[in-house]
């Protein structure tokens, strides 16, 4: 995409109305705009980004075996009654009447609506397990919207549930989830901790919380210093359930809850293995067993005949809140420093002087060369001084920036900066190709 035609309004100064470091990033890098409060749109390059974030967070669903499909945004409020949520829900949900009267919502949470969908077509065992989620628009409407996107009224989410027949069953489902979640997080870049959690006004017995560290965060959090250490992806057979278990177990054995009150070992003070800090929560898993099920009938025929009550289980990630959270853990003084899988181009060509014909001639050719490569790419062809598109091109964080000018063009180079480090080479147009590429 060429600069000069793209929709990208950057702003010079912090926002004054943003407090955090990613909701000034976010609206300076022009990623969104406020609209009403606690209700954001998706400029061109956030919508990207978003993008990418929402299919890695698919990818993962779909290696873990849950199935994807898409449940509406407005619901009805008889649904909700059928769980008794409608009028425990409180002043969250925003309750909307339609022309004939019948009152509906926007959906703050699936749980009801997915059970109603799986309660008409589930008969047997063999229907079961089952995991299908969504990825969709949720209105919570917040006391206190803040931090940009982070809490906001109108938020993305993916929403998982799984359909077990028993207990055991559903702990599988559970750990499936948990260790997909973990995979998505890191493909992302993020460190996200799980904890033990409160299981809050969904309710149930069995629930984390994945927690990115940042000062910033609403959560206090406590953990094991272990939990700082980096990782990578975890390589686990899904369908191995004691395998699964087993991991999962280990996993969890260092210390990390959202209260400290919760399992602490007695000796365990804060100052030694074990810390105190802040946190974003960007995922929340439940197991609630027949929470649901069992209050609006859904029942399926057991292997033996029997009649069963499905035990169940939620898992939510915060997509959009995301974004705030990846900003608030990659950044410097000058932006946003997106990790390669979910930056919005991977490769920005900086065209120094586009009025010097063989700086323009060699820019025009090496952007038509990664875009036949297939390599996303952001061309700054406007007709601005040098430090401003270097400002923006790290403003808006593009991983890979491949500079030219006059100088180097004599001599057949460009340099090539990384923006994780600011580390810069000088290669040949031929080199810098396939560097980025390859990359
Ligand atoms: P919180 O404690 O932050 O209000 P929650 O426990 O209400 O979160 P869940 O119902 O578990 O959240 O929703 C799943 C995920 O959706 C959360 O882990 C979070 O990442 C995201 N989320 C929840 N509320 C918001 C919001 N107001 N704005 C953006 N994302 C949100
Ligand atoms: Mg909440």
């Amino acid at each position: 995409m060429r600069l000069s035609r793209h929709f990208l309004p950057v702003l010079k100064e912090s926002p004054s109305d943003a407090q955090i470091v990613s909701h000034k990033l976010m609206l300076r890098a022009g990623l969104v705009r406020q609209t009403a409060a606690g209700i954001y749109a998706w400029l061109p390059l956030g919508q990207r980004v978003l993008r990418k974030i929402a299919d890695i967070v698919r990818e993962e669903q779909d290696r873990a075996g849950a199935i994807e499909l898409l449940m509406p945004t407005l619901q009805s409020a008889d649904l909700w009654r059928e769980s008794g949520r409608y009028d425990a829900y409180g002043p969250e949900m925003l309750r909307i009447t339609d022309r004939h009267d019948r009152e509906m919502l926007y959906g703050p949470t699936n749980e009801e609506m997915i059970t109603a969908i799986f309660r008409d077509s589930a008969r047997s065992y063999r229907d079961l397990p089952r995991t299908l989620y969504h990825i969709q628009w949720k209105f919570r409407d917040e006391v206190r919207p803040r931090f940009g996107v982070m809490r906001g009224r109108e938020f993305l989410m993916k929403d998982a549930y799984s359909f077990d027949l028993d207990e055991a069953g559903a702990h599988h489902s559970y750990h499936r989830m948990f260790f997909a979640y973990l995979n998505t997080f890191a493909r992302m870049g993020l460190r996200a901790i799980p904890m033990q959690a409160d299981t809050g006004p969904i309710g149930g017995d069995l629930s984390h919380e994945f927690i990115v560290l940042a000062p910033t965060g609403e959560s206090e959090v406590f953990f094991d210093k272990q939990w700082e250490e980096p990782v990578s992806r975890y390589v686990v057979d899904y369908d191995d359930k004691d395998a699964l278990m087993e991991g999962f177990y280990n996993m969890l054995a260092p210390y990390a809850a959202t209260d400290e009150k919760r399992d602490l070992p007695k000796e365990q003070k804060i100052g030694g293995d074990l810390k105190q800090s802040r946190g974003i929560e960007v995922g929340h898993i439940f197991y609630f067993g027949e929470k649901y099920s069992k209050p609006m009938n859904l029942r399926v025929q057991g292997p033996d005949g029997s009649e069963v009550i499905p035990h169940m289980g939620s898992y939510g990630i915060g997509v959009s809140r995301l974004m705030g959270a990846i900003i608030e853990a990659s950044h410097d003084d000058n932006g946003i420093i997106w990790p390669d899988a979910v930056a919005p181009y991977k490769v920005g060509i900086i065209n120094m002087r586009i009025d010097d014909e063989a700086c323009t001639a060699a820019a025009d050719d090496l952007y038509a060369r990664l875009q036949k490569a297939g390599v996303e790419v952001l061309y700054d062809d406007r007709d601005e001084r040098g430090g401003a598109k270097f400002a923006t091109m790290d403003l808006i964080g593009i991983p890979w920036q491949i500079v030219i000018g006059p100088k180097g063009i004599a001599k057949g180079v460009v340099e090539l900066k990384r923006r994780k480090d600011g580390e810069k080479v000088e290669l040949s147009i031929e080199d810098a190709l396939a560097k980025v590429t390859e990359a």
